[in-house]
């Protein structure tokens, strides 16, 4: 069978050792669990965090400064491309671990990125980032998890849901509203550091879902958590502005690179499938219609990987690419969908054995649609874009923190 590179040539030259390196990971850590993950979904995979933790994957965006990878957004895709090939859970829990990381990068005082950095570089702390409530959803601005001074303390009351990595993470990056909704230029939240034993908090236990087996995204409750005012990350009404940063700088190409790394998956399956099932004197993959819709399939494949290199290169340029990591994460998740419907039906009944991966892909992709912008929300800010009044260019503005080219010492 030809086997399909899971890079873009002229925009990854370089990485193919890297991305063996990857591959063998998954190959060896990853594989060998996915059977388990999928008949325990009531647990949480944490071995497979740590595993990572320990390549010091989680510090793949951190300045050696701090003990990081400083290894940049292109190669963070291609890790959690690699990783979500063999298992959308372990690719899930990548980018979970990795997407919070944009908060103390990007916002966080000298003080809290010397504390917290090199844990995570070195995998001793996973971070979270918590923003979505159950009646809020994507509308952020209407949270009612609160946060209130109390002397020299804030006390921090509500409930977060569909927090990924919930259940492994040490510290999460909660933003909580501290001020009324009509406060002039949304500076009505304010992001904070909860470290996860601290009194008040309880992560509710872990339910399974549709897909991802192994990879938790919960619930946490707030009831009365006290941190200090060193806890505070960036400025008291910064809030807003550091969940949309993270979103659109972290959270659209990690989840870009999941739905892809899954879509390989899928096509991997489809063709192994159609090479392999004989009809008449040769295999379905000699039907003319079916090769018709390989060749669909594969042109969708081909774009969704051109899309989300070009987007995290651009990134590690400090290039302005809000607009490309928004269609990214859009097709990659839409043409993905795609692919699967068109691979279901072209194994039969196959597809919807439990035994056979298939229907395990199809279950996974479900999940990349709602986190980091749904299709409404990406389509919108493009429309945004496209008809005037253009949102702030978060790529633009934090170009000296994303780019691979900044200053190190
Ligand atoms: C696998 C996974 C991991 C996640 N990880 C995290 C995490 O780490 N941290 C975190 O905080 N959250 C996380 N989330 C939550 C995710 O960010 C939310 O699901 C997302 O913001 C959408 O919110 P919602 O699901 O409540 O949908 P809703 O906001 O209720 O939307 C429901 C539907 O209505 C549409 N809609 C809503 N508002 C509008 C509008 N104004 N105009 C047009 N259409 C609209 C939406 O597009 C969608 O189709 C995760 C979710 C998943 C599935």
């Amino acid at each position: 069978m030809p086997t399909m590179s899971s890079t873009t040539p002229d925009l990854v030259p370089d990485y193919e050792a890297l991305v063996e390196h990857f591959d063998e990971f998954a190959a060896a850590e990853v594989a060998p669990r996915v059977q388990r993950m999928e008949s325990c979904p009531h647990d949480v995979e944490p071995d497979l965090a740590l595993l990572m933790a320990e390549q010091g994957w989680f510090g793949a965006t951190i300045s050696r400064e701090y003990g990081g990878m400083h290894a940049g957004h292109l190669i963070k895709t291609l890790m959690i491309q690699s990783m979500a090939r063999v298992s959308g859970a372990a690719g899930a829990i990548l980018q979970a671990s990795q997407l919070p990381v944009s908060v103390l990068v990007h916002f966080g005082s000298n003080e809290q990125k010397a504390l917290v950095l090199p844990r995570v570089a070195s995998g001793q702390t996973l971070l979270s980032i918590a923003v979505t409530e159950e009646e809020a959803g994507s509308h952020v601005l209407g949270m009612e998890t609160t946060a209130r001074r109390d002397g020299s303390d804030w006390v921090i009351d509500g409930r977060k849901v569909h927090i990924g990595n919930s259940h492994l993470a040490h510290v999460h990056c909660v933003i909580a509203r501290t001020a009324s909704a009509d406060t002039a230029g949304s500076r009505a939240l304010t992001a904070f550091l909860v470290e996860d034993d601290r009194k008040g908090l309880t992560v509710e236990p872990h339910k399974p879902a549709l897909g991802l087996h192994g990879f938790s995204f919960g619930r946490l409750s707030f009831d009365g958590v006290r941190v200090p005012e060193a806890n505070v990350i960036g400025e008291v009404g910064d809030g807003k502005d550091i969940a949309y940063s993270s979103s659109i700088l972290y959270g659209r190409p990690n989840l870009a690179a999941l739905s892809l790394g899954i879509h390989e998956a899928i096509m991997e399956c489809t063709t192994r499938f159609l090479e392999r099932r004989r009809r008449y004197s040769g295999t379905l993959a000699d039907l003319p219609v079916l090769r018709d819709r390989v060749g669909g399939m594969k042109a969708r494949l081909m774009a969704c990987r051109e899309l989300a290199h070009r987007a995290a290169l651009l990134l590690d340029q400090g290039q302005g690419c809000d607009d490309v990591l928004i269609n990214s994460k859009y097709l990659n998740h839409k043409w993905a969908v795609e692919s699967a419907q068109d691979a279901m039906e072209l194994h039969g009944a196959h597809a919807l054995r439990t035994d056979y991966p298939l229907q395990r892909l199809w279950r996974d992709i479900q999940h990349t649609y709602a986190p980091a912008g749904t299709g409404e929300v990406q389509r919108q800010r493009l429309a945004e874009t496209e008809l005037g009044a253009p949102p702030i260019q978060w790529s633009e503005r934090l170009a000296d923190k994303t780019s691979l080219f900044r200053p190190t010492t």
